[in-house]
């Protein structure tokens, strides 16, 4: 089942290019804040599958016809991994940035949190600083959507614990700041186009990751290359925090990451999950200034 929200918080199943809205069959109002409903859905799949693939038989209305918005918006959690492909930390390697190079280097393990006042959908822009002396890259990732609760998972239990798959882009602003602030900023973390249930997705080890700027592919890879693997990042993760349903976790990125600018049109795409497209535009320039604190 691909599951989404579109209209102001409506929940959406894809059929096909429509989308029928199952809200009422979820128990979810649209108008509730925080906008959680799509966890609660989440967390009662199980009981609730029967009403929303009824609800989805329905009719429905034209995708292009609707707004697509971020398939979870307030996670608890919105974890990362980095330096989980080779070619990527390999690339990382020496480089240095402006604001000096990157504060872990190319060699951080473990995995990092970002904010999820980050997330935007499929709808919306990627707002980059109007900051010429930094960069700012896309990287393009698998997102990991959290099905039950998981404390100390291991690998083989883990995918009892998915829920689904989502494209993800970590957006960076590179440099010596903390590396959860410099992924922070707002519409930094691109998720969509929906969630695509893990049942629906199937085997992962052939996923392919693709990412193209303005039309030229600058990333892909597929999922069997990641180093910590879609089972272990459940472990990693599940060992430091009881993961709740709705959590996510980003699958780190491939080699080919390359710098954004305002006008710039990005594209993601992994098989059997979706694609999404989102515009560039520039914001102002981060109110900060870091210099003075950067030794
Ligand atoms: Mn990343």
């Amino acid at each position: 089942m691909k599951i989404g929200r579109f209209n102001d918080g409506r929940i959406g199943v894809i059929v096909g290019d429509t989308i029928v809205d199952v809200s009422a069959a979820c128990g979810v109002d649209p108008a509730e804040w925080p906008p959680v409903g799509i966890i609660r859905v989440i967390a009662n799949f199980e009981r609730l599958r029967p009403a929303i693939e009824r609800a989805a038989a329905g009719p429905g209305v034209p995708l292009s016809a609707v707004r697509l918005e971020p398939p979870i918006t307030w996670p608890r959690n919105l974890l990362a991994l980095p330096n989980n492909f080779a070619d990527h930390s390999a690339e990382m390697q020496g480089r240095s940035y402006a604001g000096a190079g990157n504060s872990l280097g190319a060699n951080a393990a473990g995995f990092f949190m970002k904010a999820g006042s980050s997330i935007v959908g499929p709808s919306d822009v990627i707002r980059i600083p109007d900051m010429p002396e930094r960069e700012f890259h896309y990287e393009c990732e698998l997102a990991i959507v959290i099905g039950k609760p998981a404390t100390n998972v291991t690998a083989a239990e883990a995918l009892d614990h998915i829920f689904g798959y989502a494209c993800l882009i970590d957006v960076t602003m590179r440099g010596k700041e903390e590396r959860v602030m410099r992924k922070s900023i707002t519409s930094f973390t691109p998720i969509g186009p929906w969630i695509t249930t893990a049942d629906e997705v199937g085997p992962t080890d052939d996923l392919e990751l693709q990412l193209w700027v303005n039309g030229a592919l600058r990333q892909h890879a597929f999922a069997r290359e990641m180093i910590v693997g879609i089972r272990e990042a459940v472990e990693l993760c599940s060992s430091i925090m009881t993961l709740e349903p709705g959590d996510i976790i980003a699958s780190g990125t491939m080699a080919g990451v390359g710098p954004l600018t305002a006008g710039d049109s990005v594209r993601i795409a992994i098989d059997n999950v979706g694609s999404m497209t989102l515009p560039v535009e520039a914001a102002k320039p981060l109110r900060f200034s870091f210099a003075g604190h950067l030794q």
